[in-house]
């Protein structure tokens, strides 16, 4: 990496440590010309398929859209910010595992079903109530 003060084009790691629970890496850097110090931080990209809706128009994945579905769907029920978190987390996860540059929306919207299932059942309902699968509810 450049040097951020005299943009000398070596610069070399003098310290490195796992941080945010070892989800990142800080790094502590000195130019070898100038010898001053700056410190990066090193995380893993996920990258996410774009998402192929019913009318066959692709657009980039977005994820605020896939937090409010969790949140319209778990509107004043007793589900915790840590928990929604995490099943948003674990469907990136899938998506990216899928290895696929687009997925239908449909399956989006079957892995937020599979997730609020196991979070809360009145809000599985109401989700898939909206995606008209009612009648597959037993
Ligand atoms: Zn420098």
């Amino acid at each position: 990496m450049h040097c951020l003060f005299c943009f000398a084009v070596d610069t070399k790691v003098i310290d490195s440590r796992l941080v945010g629970e070892g989800t990142q890496v800080r790094r502590r850097r000195q130019c070898v010309i100038c010898n001053e110090r700056f410190t990066t931080f090193e995380v893993a990209e996920f990258v996410l398929p774009r998402v192929i809706k019913s009318n066959e128009m692709r657009e980039p994945f977005n994820e605020n859209k896939l937090r409010r579905s969790f949140l319209k769907a778990l509107e004043k029920r007793p589900v915790k910010s840590d928990d929604i978190d995490m099943a948003i987390n674990n469907i990136k996860f899938n998506l990216c595992a899928t290895g696929e540059c687009a997925v239908p929306s449909k399956m989006i919207s079957n892995l937020v079903m599979d997730a609020l299932k196991k979070l809360d059942k009145v809000a599985y309902i109401r989700f898939a109530s909206v995606y008209r699968h009612f009648e597959d509810i037993s």
